[in-house]
């Protein structure tokens, strides 16, 4: 199928767009529509200028240009907030118009049967959804001389009657659901080049936050892959939220004095911990308000209910740190990842900064006392400042690309 507005049909051709109810209480409501719509043009920008129109419970998407259904589906299908769309038709909300439309509008297809899901949002429509069912289904039946089935029909007809106007369609497509990015605030998410912080960024990106990235390579140590990498992923998963920035933090020259002063099963811990007070930092002046991290129960050393707590408890700024993945295990998020594009980036082989001067066998239980006491020796704020100074920033756009920001 083509979606082509050029040539439009007597009933203009175009797509509405559900949107689930939760959040649409009291004062959020217009924002969140507001920042749907945003998001929903952002989505299709190099493919033409889209205009939005709110309407009863869904929003009327058009686009000027002429795209395949296919790339418009797929870009619609990414948008958060969004709980399903259909390609659809306008027609005038009476049952005559719609009978004779719809009437119309089959008459080109074969289907063994089919049935007709009306919704009346508008409450002044003499007829009841029931009836819209019966009287539509009744027309096609008599036409068409197809049976009717409610179970399992081969053609469904959507219908929504609004105030003023109406709309059918044949095919409806699942959103990912979720709330639109934007509405929920800013976190800074540590995105590692592995498995799975670039899943725990989708997840808060799909409850509506903007994610900006921050990682730690271990350069002038070691090579640049895992950067190259951090870049891949932030610029995949900046097409669920169409601008992104990643904080390059060069963590080398900082793991080498933590080499120099402390004992080997503390160094995951404290690298971790430092990792958190330098992304406070960003997250300040980024004005963010969470941090978020891909960590996930009894995965690795790090990651006991002791470690996460110390690693928890480096987090000073009034922060909230956010581990949506804590209860997953590796095949879920994994599974996650796939679906979402990230994987194959992240299996690429390359050099984590944390494999750098790892010990073999990381403490699985350490304490806020041993830490800070560590800490203290080292100087930590130094070294924190010291990361800070070479931070490196990349944008990214969707649709588009990365540009660099010095
Ligand atoms: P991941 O697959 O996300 O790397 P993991 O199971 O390998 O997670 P760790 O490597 O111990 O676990 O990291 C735990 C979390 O710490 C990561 O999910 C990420 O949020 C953060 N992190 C680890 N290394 C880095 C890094 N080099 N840069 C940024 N964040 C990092
Ligand atoms: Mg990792």
């Amino acid at each position: 199928m083509c979606y082509n507005l050029r040539v439009m049909t007597e009933e203009t051709q175009t797509i509405l767009v559900h949107y689930h109810e939760i959040a649409l209480k009291g004062k959020n409501r217009p924002v969140f529509l507001e920042q749907l719509a945003q998001n929903l043009k952002a989505a299709v920008s190099d493919l033409g200028k889209a205009r939005v129109r709110r309407m009863t419970g869904r929003l009327q998407f058009q686009l000027d240009g002429t795209v395949s259904w296919e790339t418009l589906r797929k870009r619609l299908g990414m948008v958060f907030g969004v709980a399903n769309f259909l390609p659809a038709y306008r027609v005038e909300p009476s049952i005559e118009a719609m009978q004779e439309a719809i009437g119309r509008s089959v008459a080109g297809r074969t289907f063994e049967s089919f049935r007709v899901t009306a919704k009346r949002a508008d409450k002044t429509f003499p007829l009841t959804s029931p009836e819209i069912n019966r009287q539509v289904g009744g027309y096609v039946k008599a036409q068409t001389g197809v049976r009717v089935d409610l179970e399992n029909p081969e053609l469904t007809i959507y219908l929504e009657v609004l105030p003023g106007e109406a709309f059918f369609a044949f095919e409806r497509y699942p959103g990912p659901g979720g709330l639109p990015v934007g509405v929920s605030g800013r976190v800074v998410a540590l995105l590692s080049g592995g498995i799975d912080s670039p899943v725990a960024s989708y997840r808060m990106m799909k409850r509506g936050c903007r994610v900006l990235f921050v990682h730690f390579h271990g350069q002038p140590y070691l090579s640049r892959a895992s950067a190259e990498k951090a870049e891949e992923l932030a610029n995949l998963l900046t097409r669920y939220q169409y601008r992104s920035r990643l904080y390059l933090v060069p963590f080398g020259e900082v793991q080498r004095e933590v080499v120099l002063g402390v004992p080997a099963p503390y160094r995951v811990v404290l690298y971790r911990r430092l990792m958190i007070r330098i992304a406070e930092k960003i997250a300040a002046q980024e004005r963010a308000k969470a941090l978020v991290t891909g960590d996930s129960l009894g995965q690795v050393a790090s990651q006991t209910l002791e470690n996460l707590a110390v690693v928890g408890q480096s987090a000073s700024g009034g922060l909230a740190l956010f581990r949506p993945l804590i209860g997953m295990d590796k095949d879920e998020i994994t599974a996650q990842a796939q679906a979402i594009g990230t994987y194959e980036i992240s299996i690429q082989p390359d050099q984590d900064c944390c494999q750098l001067f790892i010990p073999k066998r990381p403490a699985t239980r350490t304490t806020v006392e041993v830490i800070e006491r560590v800490e203290e020796r080292l100087g930590v704020e130094r070294l924190v400042k010291m990361a800070l100074e070479k931070i490196e920033v990349k944008e990214f756009r969707f649709p588009g690309g990365i540009e660099d920001r010095g």
